[in-house]
């Protein structure tokens, strides 16, 4: 698989083959427990730290702040989208987001 994932504008961007992709100014909303206590929690995020690809899966460390309760944190391993076929396909930020497990289990 030749996919070229980097952050792009001092994180503002994820670009996937020289194509910006995400952006960080999607509200992501992410289940109860993997952020902070509210349910679910909706995520304004500031700044893509890092992007990598579990299996098939795009993941971006980011960090974010709750626009409910003001929880500001970083996020290890955010779902932004699948590689199918060496095309990028995103998730929709407005989904509700299951972060992915670093030992490869999947929910
Ligand atoms: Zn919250």
């Amino acid at each position: 698989m030749s996919i070229a994932l980097r952050t792009l504008d001092d994180g503002a961007w994820i670009s996937v083959n020289d194509s910006r992709q995400v952006s960080v100014s999607d509200v992501w909303t992410l289940t109860t427990g993997t952020f902070c206590d509210c349910s679910p929690a909706y995520v304004l995020l500031e700044a893509f730290v890092d992007v990598d690809v579990d299996g098939s899966i795009v993941v971006a460390h980011a960090v974010g702040q709750c626009l409910e309760c003001g929880t500001r944190d970083s996020i290890e391993r955010l779902p932004v989208g699948r590689i199918v076929n060496d095309d990028f396909y995103p998730y929709d930020p407005e989904d509700v987001q299951w972060l992915v497990e670093p030992d490869g289990e999947r929910p």
